[in-house]
């Protein structure tokens, strides 16, 4: 792109040869390529901005402004038009730790899968007020530790609604043994009175 030295003194300082052999006029962006500067003043761009134009690759300094911009988002991301909101710190969450039988009972009683979400009104201090040592429906005394196998001890305790069309609501549970829970399932006590009173019929 630059002229032969040889050519240089001979010829009209605005010509040059290019490698071609063609003879061309210097261009302003040749010029400050010569100088050494970034930027020259070359013909205004499409968008109607002045002239000034990069000599590195010949755009549009506002134009290449804008693009790069462009590209930066791209990159980061859009930047915010208000800033986040952060509330308050919320307070951490304190899981139940169980050590004793008693809490690891409680845990797996809240934590059973068919009830859980019925269970969950009912809080630890809930379960722990409820703790009994004997059953009060059969008097057998209860047991709070996991069982082995899938059948569950006669003496198990297990959690009982007191009144079956209510739910798992606090006032409406108690600490059965689960013999009593399973015979009880979910009669009335009218139904109960009149089996047995049947019952005794056949049997006297
Ligand atoms: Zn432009």
């Amino acid at each position: 792109m630059y002229p032969p030295y040889f050519l240089k003194g001979f010829l009209d300082p605005t010509l040059y040869f290019c490698y071609s052999g063609v003879m061309k006029t210097y261009t302003p962006r040749l010029l400050a390529k010569e100088a050494g500067l970034k930027k020259y003043l070359g013909q205004p761009c499409i968008h109607g901005h002045t002239g000034e134009r990069w000599v590195r690759n010949n755009t549009c300094v506002e134009c290449h402004k804008k693009t790069k911009r462009v590209k930066v988002y791209a990159k980061r991301g859009r930047p915010r038009k208000h800033e986040l909101f952060v509330g308050p710190p919320k307070p951490k969450r304190v899981l139940f730790k169980p050590s004793t039988d008693i809490e690891f009972w409680i845990k797996r009683s809240k934590t059973k899968n068919r009830t859980r979400a019925a269970r969950k009104e009912l809080s630890v201090e809930d379960y722990k007020k409820l703790i009994v040592t004997h059953c009060p429906l059969l008097g057998i005394e209860l047991t709070y530790t996991k069982f082995e196998g899938s059948r569950t001890p006669e003496n198990y305790a297990t959690l009982d609604k007191i009144d079956p069309s209510k739910g798992y609501v606090q006032g409406n549970v108690q600490i059965v043994s689960f013999r009593a829970n399973t015979l009880k399932n979910s009669a009335s006590i009218e139904e109960l009175k009149l089996l047995i009173a049947n019952w005794e019929k056949l049997i006297l």
